[in-house]
């Protein structure tokens, strides 16, 4: 009798509407970041905030509510899964069990801030590693520069590898001009 009311009471849950205050109940901070696949809060509580470019974490997490000192993102569950699935309030509401909505809109909107993610992430991995190889040539070609003899044909090719390599370095490190280099790898 009572593996039937625990039943009951299960399957009420998942056919009933919740309620705001019951979906809050029933998620916290923790498990909304897992349903994104995003990594547990640091043992201060920080996260890398998904919403702003960063190394250092500095969104906090706390049991129902975000707080990002970076961006100034903030809310609770709900504004997260807004943010994050670039849906309204009510999508939101929707989607952790508010009522069910399947509707192809909420879906496509999703699929939509989905790809957006995955094709930031892909952007910011290509332009890490052209960083990277930036630097490793602007050493190299240094190292080039003195040990040749200047003003000789290796010296002069070096100079200009170099120069040309620095002038890289400005673009892949200033925020604006990186838009730029950003487009041309979309
Ligand atoms: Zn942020």
């Amino acid at each position: 009798m009572i593996c039937f009311a625990i039943a009951t009471d299960y399957l009420n849950r998942r056919t009933k509407k919740m309620t705001k205050e019951e979906i809050k109940e029933l998620y916290s901070m923790r498990d909304i970041l897992q349903r994104y696949g995003l990594p547990q809060p640091n043992r201060a509580g920080f996260i890398c905030c998904p919403f702003h470019k960063e190394k250092t974490a500095s969104m906090k997490i706390y049991k129902k509510d975000f707080h990002c000192f970076g961006c100034s993102a903030h809310g609770d569950i709900f504004t997260f899964v807004q943010l994050m699935d670039g849906i309204s309030f009510k999508e939101a509401f929707n989607l952790l069990g508010g009522e069910t909505d399947n509707s192809f809109s909420t879906r496509l909107k999703i699929y939509h801030a989905q790809k957006e993610r995955e094709q930031k992430r892909k952007i910011e991995e290509k332009l890490k590693r052209k960083r990277d190889l930036n630097c490793e040539l602007i050493r190299f070609y240094q190292k080039c520069l003195d040990r040749a003899e200047p003003l000789t044909d290796a010296w002069t090719d070096a100079y200009n590898a170099l120069q040309y390599q620095e002038y890289l370095w400005e673009v892949l490190n200033d925020p604006n001009e990186c838009y730029e280099v950003i487009k041309q790898l979309r």
